[in-house]
């Protein structure tokens, strides 16, 4: 752990390398400040200087041009006149120039643009005296400033000199140069308000100074402090310096550029000194401002950092404190429990964690049968004592509790002494202190001879644990309170406790339990202790682990002596079994509803033959309620009214049930006729499903289709027209009663029958007419098969054919007679019969006992080749294939 004082004084040097660091960032910041300043100076003065030289050039020039112009002789009024315009216009054309005049050699003005200074001398002008003393011509001569007494301006001569007759002095051309020209230029080049920009003559005199705060020109900074006098004095054409602009003490100090105006082709006899300056503070301010940001941000820091120490001091102070406290408390638990332990006579056990020995007490040799010398304190093979039998589950329950998922390690086990022989133990243990990953650190604990226990409780433990479940004693005291005396370890899982949180106080069982079951719980335990019955209930508990379960418990109340109520119980996890129930129960319900609703009927029938489930359309199909027919027998005695038939079905449905049981449960599906309650008539078809002695049955009501296929069978084999069989239902029965016949050797007759002149009744009649009358000759034919056997046919358009079984030649030929007569007898009118006046009919017959080498066909030939015979004979009349037989 880190030291206070060492963290106070890491943050001190922390502190202190981040002001340097900040320091240091400011002098850069400083020096980068200055120099720009002194660039924007420099480049500023520059400026002014280049603008200076121009004008001075351009008045330069115009000077020399006039200086070298001689005056005209005589000068007289005209003549003075012209120069006086001449200096005018050029007065006007130069900027910067205001007055333009001409001095002779004695200082008199002799010509001007400005008339009224004609005639004035100014030989005591400074200017002047300056021009005299001029070197050479080409002198530019720059008079020290003077100040006007009219408007009280500063003002500034040029002047070049005339050259007289002879070539001496011949007086002066002066240029008064403009002030407020060059104050527009010095202004142009401010750029902050603190600014100073001014034009100093060579001798000292300020005569121009631009700044926000009017400072009179003409002050002399001839005094060597000046910027003026350090700039001349060091003799370069530029300088930057740092200083008081004029003498005098207060005066602020300035940066300032200071440039000399004097180029060489002009030939100035004194140099102008152009400055621009700034007072030093007003440059430094915006920096400073980041100074006093910079210093209180670094204090702000500190500050923040001191508080933040210190809290983090205080919790770490705090945090020892209390781990201190902590150690102290579990020492002093440790020390209470090895006295405790000491002070019994269990044997002891004490391990100090993974690669340790466990220490013994000699108390624990003792029980062995061991001299405490006898073996090591520190014993390595404890387990091999233990009975094999036990081993296993020692272990793994000592494993258990090592790994933290037992509160408390507690067995009964056989463990070997000196002399070889067993002896049961009680062992109890419990880890005192873990590691930060749970491993434990120290395990103490104790083994108690179970010979002071008691053999019995042993045994109840080990039988118990041999049970699923928990067997338990529950004791109930006069004043309410309750305690488990005994429980097994089944509780744990029961419960979701160990059997030593429950021995003292059996109250954290009942929080246990669901609140929607506890009160009813409650009631039943009190109702069993009223009547000292013995108790059942099924309830559900909230276990924290294993969610909700479903728990069956059974117990014995037992009245003690003293008022108090001892329960000997069992209780066990019944959750699968109860949810299987009410799994089933759903399940059934469901079918039931599915049942009620199908759209067939359906009934359930028990071993007793007891319909104890009828659905909804059952009830509506026969209407028999349980109230009318309980069982199956008395159902039938209903649905099946005709007692023949009845003993029928009971014939067929006892076989059906057979069938189904011998094939895995479905009963085949027949039809039935039934009578239900209301009288109505139906044919069912029924089946369904046999189950152990039970079986369900189903009812689907097949009345409509059967007499549906019925018609379509008949309209299959009837011909439409006449009502009569058709070829089809003619062809099979021919050949049906040709097989009966020749088994039954009895003869088949067959006669085949044609109307005569059928074509000339259509023709006569119409074809409606035509339909009509074959509708009558079959029916009049049909009337004339009296026998069940008999079948009349139309064989094809105006054909028909009888087919007579057991029928020989002889009464086929009678028969065929009869019809050609029932014909005749309808008597309808046939105008275009050659035979007679109503419709008749010729017939073949032919009959014989079917063998084996005949063939229906070759019969039905033989008749039609009759038929022939008996047209061919004159119509209306029977051949037999013996002869024709007239119907006359
Ligand atoms: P024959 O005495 O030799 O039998 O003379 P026929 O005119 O009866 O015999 P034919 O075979 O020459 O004519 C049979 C006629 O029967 C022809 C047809 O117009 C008529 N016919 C066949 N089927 C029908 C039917 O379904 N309705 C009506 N109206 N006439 C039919
Ligand atoms: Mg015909
Ligand atoms: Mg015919």
């Amino acid at each position: 752990m880190t030291r206070p004082a060492l963290q106070w004084r890491g943050l001190a040097v922390v502190w202190l390398a981040l002001g340097a660091l900040l320091a240091a960032l400011l002098l850069l910041d400083r020096n980068e400040t200055l120099a720009r300043e002194r660039q924007h100076l420099v480049q500023q003065v520059g400026i002014v200087h280049d603008n200076l030289v121009r004008h001075i050039t351009s008045i330069d020039a115009v000077l020399e041009r006039l200086a070298g112009e001689p005056l005209p002789q005589p000068l007289d009024a005209g003549a003075r006149q012209r120069i006086n315009a001449r200096l005018h216009v050029f007065s006007e054309a130069l900027q910067g120039v205001r007055t333009l005049s001409v001095l002779d050699a004695d200082g008199t003005i002799i010509a001007s643009d400005r008339a009224e200074l004609i005639g004035h001398n100014v030989a005591y002008r400074d200017y002047y005296r300056a021009a005299r003393a001029a070197p050479s011509a080409d002198t530019l001569v720059l008079g020290k400033p003077f100040r006007a007494v009219l408007d009280g301006g500063w003002y500034l001569m040029a002047g070049r000199i005339r050259p007289g007759p002879g070539g001496g002095f011949g007086g002066v051309v002066l240029a008064t140069l403009d002030p407020a020209q060059f104050l527009t230029l010095l202004e142009s080049v401010r750029y902050a308000p603190d600014m100073r920009v001014g034009l100093t003559h060579g001798e000292g005199v300020r005569f121009l100074l631009s700044s926000e705060h009017p400072v009179a020109p003409g002050t002399d900074l001839s005094h060597p402090q000046t910027l003026f006098s350090r700039h001349v004095a060091s003799g370069q054409r530029q300088s930057l310096l740092r200083g008081p602009a004029v003498d005098g003490e207060g005066t602020a100090a300035y940066l300032a550029a200071l440039r000399t105006i004097q180029p060489p082709e002009l030939h100035m006899d004194t140099p102008l000194v152009a400055s621009a300056a700034r007072e030093w503070s007003a440059v430094l301010s915006p920096w400073r401002t980041k100074v006093w940001l910079a210093v209180a941000a670094q204090l702000l820091l500190g500050a923040a950092a001191c508080g933040a120490l210190y809290l983090l001091q205080r919790r770490q102070r705090e945090l020892r404190q209390h781990q201190r406290a902590l150690a102290h408390r579990e020492q002093q638990l440790e020390a209470r429990w090895r006295a405790a332990l000491q002070a019994t006579s269990l044997g002891i056990w004490e391990w100090h964690g993974e690669g340790s020995p466990t220490h013994f007490s000699p108390s624990w040799k003792a029980m062995l049968g061991y001299a405490d010398e006898e073996i090591d304190d520190q014993d390595h093979g404890w387990q091999q004592r233990l009975h094999p039998d036990e081993r296993e589950q020692v272990l793994a329950l000592l494993a258990r509790h090592l790994r933290g998922e037992t509160p408390l390690y507690e067995t009964t086990h056989r463990i070997r002494c000196k002399d070889g022989s067993y002896r049961w133990v009680q062992a109890r243990g419990r880890v005192l202190q873990r590691d930060a990953e749970g491993r434990p650190l120290h395990f103490v604990g104790s083994f108690g001879d179970l010979a002071e226990h008691g053999e019995d409780r042993i045994r109840l433990d080990r039988l118990a644990g041999q049970v699923p479940g928990m067997l338990y004693q529950y004791q109930v005291e006069p004043d309410g309170s309750s305690r488990f005396p005994y429980v097994s370890a089944g509780v744990q899982g029961i419960y979701g406790f160990a059997p030593e949180e429950l021995r003292d106080d059996a109250s954290p069982v009942f929080q246990r339990i669901h609140p929607d079951d506890l009160l009813r719980v409650n009631r039943s335990i009190e109702a069993a202790l009223r009547t000292l019955q013995p108790w059942h209930d099924e309830y559900r508990v909230r276990l924290p682990e294993r969610g909700e379960r479903w728990l069956s418990g059974q117990a014995q109340p037992q009245l003690l002596d003293g008022g108090a109520v001892l329960w000997h119980g069992y209780l066990h996890d019944v959750t699968e079994a109860k949810q299987q129930a009410l799994q089933l129960q759903e399940t059934e319900r469901l079918l039931k509803h599915l049942m009620n609703e199908m759209p067939i009927g359906l009934c359930m029938v028990d071993e007793d033959g007891r319909i104890y489930f009828r659905n909804r359309r059952f009830l509506e199909y026969f209407g028999y309620t349980e109230a009318q027919a309980p069982t199956l027998h008395e159902w039938a005695l209903h649905a099946y009214p005709d007692p023949q038939y009845r003993a029928q079905i009971a014939q067929q449905w006892r076989q059906a049930l057979q069938q189904a049981h011998a094939s895995g449960g479905d009963i085949p599906v027949h039809e039935y006729r039934t009578t239900a309650a209301s009288g109505v008539q139906r044919t069912m078809a029924i089946g369904g499903l046999v189950f152990g002695a039970h079986f369900l049955a189903t009812f689907v009501d097949r009345t409509k289709q059967q007499a549906q296929s019925e018609l379509l069978h008949k309209l299959a084999y009837m011909d439409s027209l006449t009502g009569v069989a058709n070829r089809r239902h003619f062809d099979q029965t021919l050949q049906a009663e040709w097989r009966r016949c020749r088994r039954s050797r009895q003869p088949l007759a067959l006669i085949m029958v044609d109307i005569d002149h059928f074509k000339q009744f259509n023709d006569l009649y119409g074809h409606q007419a035509g339909d009509a009358c074959l509708r009558a000759v079959a029916g009049a034919l049909r009337a004339a098969l009296a026998r069940s056997h008999d079948l009349a046919a139309r064989y094809g358009g105006e054909e028909f054919v009888c087919l007579l079984p057991e029928c020989d030649l002889a009464g086929a030929r009678a028969k065929a007679q009869a019809l050609c007569e029932a014909v005749q007898a309808l008597g309808i009118t046939h105008g275009g019969s050659s035979v007679a006046g109503v419709v008749t009919v010729s017939a073949g017959v032919a009959s014989e006992v079917p063998g084996e080498d005949g063939t229906p066909e070759a019969l039905l030939a033989r008749a039609d080749a009759h038929l022939y015979r008996a047209k061919a004979a004159g119509r209306n009349r029977v051949d037999d294939g013996t002869g024709s037989l007239s119907n006359q």
